[in-house]
């Protein structure tokens, strides 16, 4: 009897995924591990684990409607699948390569552990390029973005691929199932996202691919992506396909070959080029992690952020626009790229506070945390690593610019909200609004960003 060992990670979902694809054993067992120093060193948070186990309930569904299942254990990863592994006797062991350092170590620490005829073979997918695509090494490619596209401009992304009609039958005897949230974390079964936020998040391929239908074909605001994609507030603003994103729900070829759809029956617009432009950000920081490894996190451990990081986790810096952010972080798990870009730049440039120690709070609380995005896009704000320059705002300027009225403002901080709309909302104070402060001697410059 041959038993295929399929370990998941970041590719929750069937369609377009590779684990899935080509001949599979007589029998497949499918399995997730979390990790469990995530929630020793509270590594993440309610929102983001809730959206996670949301995700992992549905794809079971998904599993099951087609003959398997899914099995789910907390433990370290690499253990916990070589220990199934021998458990089950099974002949190989499938993950897709996923970047970040310690998501490649899981696997080669899982490759010694599994017995002499169990092969472990290691998948590419979800991204837009495979490794094979690349016109030269991974360690040759570009340093910076610009660089990297216009080498990869040339090739034509991966289509995706399809999903199972059915899958062989689980295992005779072994285990299956998931342990309830409440079991896992009692914060995270309790979690509810604010409905400030306007948009309700629901993990899983399933919700991943009606946010895509909906926002294209639905809605259709994919037409003035261009034009609102700064936004602050309003669902349709951005596409905010990020979480089904980084959780490997939706694969960027599944986004690209639907935009490819769309321009085909609408025509190529400013907005869908954009939209295709921001999934190469996230390839070009995909493969940057994959080139850097263990710098991507910046070396030794940063030294503590004081009351000033504190108060920047909980929303109370002082400066409207940058509470604003930090709240709708922390009570909806997610947050628009121009708020993200003036938070980290407001603690790394204004506060003077160590970069990582920002990334290390953005990845507990975002529901869409991907370790290249993320790290990535920190690094390239706060100017490390292969990022030679930094990348500062001036959030005052900013607030005027995206938040005129200061509704922004108002809706995620409600003690400011009886101020009259306009910059009066924006100016710095002491947590108390009749106190203001002078404006502190915020950056000047505003770079091109992502
Ligand atoms: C400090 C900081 C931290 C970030 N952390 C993450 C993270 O952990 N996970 C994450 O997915 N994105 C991260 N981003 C990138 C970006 O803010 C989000 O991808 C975007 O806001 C998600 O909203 P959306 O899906 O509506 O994006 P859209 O504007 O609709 O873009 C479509 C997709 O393109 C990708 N994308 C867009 N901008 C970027 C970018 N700058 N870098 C990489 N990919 C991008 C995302 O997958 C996004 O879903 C971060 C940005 C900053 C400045």
């Amino acid at each position: 009897m041959s038993i295929d060992l399929v370990w998941l990670r970041q590719d929750l979902r069937l369609a377009d995924n590779p684990l899935f694809a080509g001949p599979l054993g007589e029998h497949l067992a499918c399995a997730y591990v979390l990790d469990e120093r995530w929630l020793k060193e509270r590594r993440i948070g309610a929102a983001r684990l809730g959206f996670l186990w949301q995700s992992l309930i549905e794809l079971r569904g998904r599993l099951l409607a087609r003959g398997s299942d899914l099995l789910v254990r907390l433990g370290d990863p690499s253990e916990e699948v070589a220990a199934l592994a021998a458990e089950l006797g099974a002949r190989r062991v499938r993950v897709r390569w996923d970047p970040g350092w310690e998501e490649t170590r899981a696997v080669e620490r899982l490759a010694p552990r599994l017995a002499a005829d169990c092969e472990l073979e290691c998948l590419e997918g979800g991204m837009l390029f495979t490794e094979d695509d690349l016109p030269r090494p991974v360690e040759a490619l570009p340093p910076g973005f610009s660089g990297f596209r216009r080498r990869l401009e040339t090739v034509t992304p991966q289509y995706a691929g399809s999903i199972p009609v059915t899958l062989p039958p689980w295992p005779p005897q072994a285990s299956r199932g998931l342990p309830p949230l409440r079991w896992v974390d009692v914060r995270a079964a309790e979690w509810s996202a604010s409905s400030l936020g306007g948009f309700r998040f629901t993990g899983g391929e399933r919700a991943g691919l009606a946010r895509l239908n909906d926002y294209l074909w639905g809605s259709g605001a994919v037409a003035h992506y261009a034009e609102t994609r700064n936004g602050l507030v309003g669902a349709d603003v951005s596409s905010r396909l990020s979480p089904w994103l980084a959780l490997g729900c939706l694969s960027a070829a599944q986004v690209n070959d639907a935009l490819d759809d769309w321009e085909a029956e609408r025509g190529a617009s400013d907005s869908s080029r954009w939209l295709r432009f921001e999934l190469w950000w996230r390839e070009y920081f995909h493969w940057a992690a994959r080139q850097d490894g263990r710098r991507l996190y910046g070396g030794a451990t940063p030294p503590d952020g004081g009351e000033d990081f504190a108060a920047w986790c909980r929303g109370e810096t002082g400066l409207p626009f940058v509470d604003a952010g930090m709240r709708e972080l922390t009570e909806t798990g997610w947050l628009s790229n121009r708020a993200r870009q003036n938070v980290a730049s407001h603690l790394v440039h204004d506060l003077g506070v160590d970069w990582r120690l920002g990334a290390a709070w953005f990845e507990r609380c975002l529901i869409d945390h991907d370790v290249a995005s993320n790290w990535g896009n920190w690094g390239y704000i706060a100017g490390r690593g292969r990022h030679a320059k930094a990348h500062r705002f001036d959030v005052l300027d900013q607030a005027e610019r995206y938040d005129p009225q200061g509704d922004y403002v108002a809706r995620w901080c409600p003690e400011l909200a009886d101020l009259p709309p306009g910059n009066a909302r924006h100016r710095p104070w002491r947590h108390d609004p009749a106190v203001f402060l002078p404006p502190p001697s915020l950056s000047i410059q505003e770079e091109a960003a992502p």
